[in-house]
């Protein structure tokens, strides 16, 4: 018997309620919005959940933090109507600030008890030279929560929603901004629709910088489809939740 019988991986290609867990208000989306969007034609329904208010990224520095906080969220529905995203929260955290590490995992908690998806997506928080900490923290937070969400010893920020929650499964976590991929995911049917997605978010990119990011993104999801049958890739690293502790 190998360990791969035992803790399968989980069949992300069959997740129907997805949670998706970001830092920024485009990180699902340059990570991911290619699979999710398949996956979406497929019949799943896609969750969208932002941890910080991203307010340092937004290119114009007239706009007050309000009049930011809007054309975020304008490119973010622009986005999601390509990507067909179901719902959408947001937790404000500031952006590249200081914030509690456990009010997250709680916000996080509250928030996998209630939508409670099948699968959840985030950010790698072991990519190698990851600087930025609200990579680091999201993604962390995300795994502690994703593990922990059967356990109602460990609270929520929501009593209502803890006493309320009966329990259910999830299958896996994918997390995308990764070195150590196991899917490599076929994205060729659905390329222009993330392009179309990425080119949504105005507000945090100059227009050279977008073009400099759809370039790199061409290059990079061709790059990891060397060796396959397809021209366009997603990578991915898939777990099983048990497998995210102590490496079994
Ligand atoms: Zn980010």
């Amino acid at each position: 018997m190998t360990i791969e019988t035992i803790l399968p991986m989980p069949d992300i290609f069959s997740a129907k309620r997805i949670l998706c867990i970001q830092p920024h208000y485009d990180d699902n989306d340059i990570g991911a919005a290619g699979i999710l969007t398949q996956l979406a034609k497929n019949g799943a329904e896609i969750f969208y959940l932002t941890v910080t208010n991203d307010l340092m990224g937004v290119v114009d520095s007239s706009l007050s933090d309000e009049d930011a906080a809007k054309t975020l969220k304008r490119d973010q529905f622009a986005a999601a109507k390509i990507v067909d995203v179901k719902d959408q929260y947001w937790l404000g955290y500031p952006d590249a600030g200081e914030y509690d590490y456990f009010d997250v995992r709680r916000d996080l908690l509250k928030y996998i008890r209630m939508i409670k998806p099948d699968f959840v997506f985030t950010c790698d928080p072991w990519l190698t030279y990851e600087g930025h900490r609200d990579h680091i923290q999201t993604g962390l937070a995300t795994s502690e929560a994703v593990m922990y969400a059967g356990l109602t010893k460990i609270a929520s920020s929501d009593p209502e929603v803890d006493s309320a929650y009966e329990g259910h499964k999830i299958n896996g976590i994918a997390f995308y901004f990764t070195r150590e991929p196991n899917i490599i995911a076929d994205i060729s049917s659905t390329w222009e629709d993330k392009i179309g997605a990425l080119r949504c978010y105005e507000a945090q990119f100059t227009p050279e910088d977008m073009e400099q990011l759809l370039v790199a993104m061409d290059a990079k999801s061709q790059q990891v489809a060397v060796g396959q049958l397809f021209s366009r890739c997603e990578p991915f690293k898939v777990l099983h939740t048990s497998a995210l502790h102590v490496g079994i």
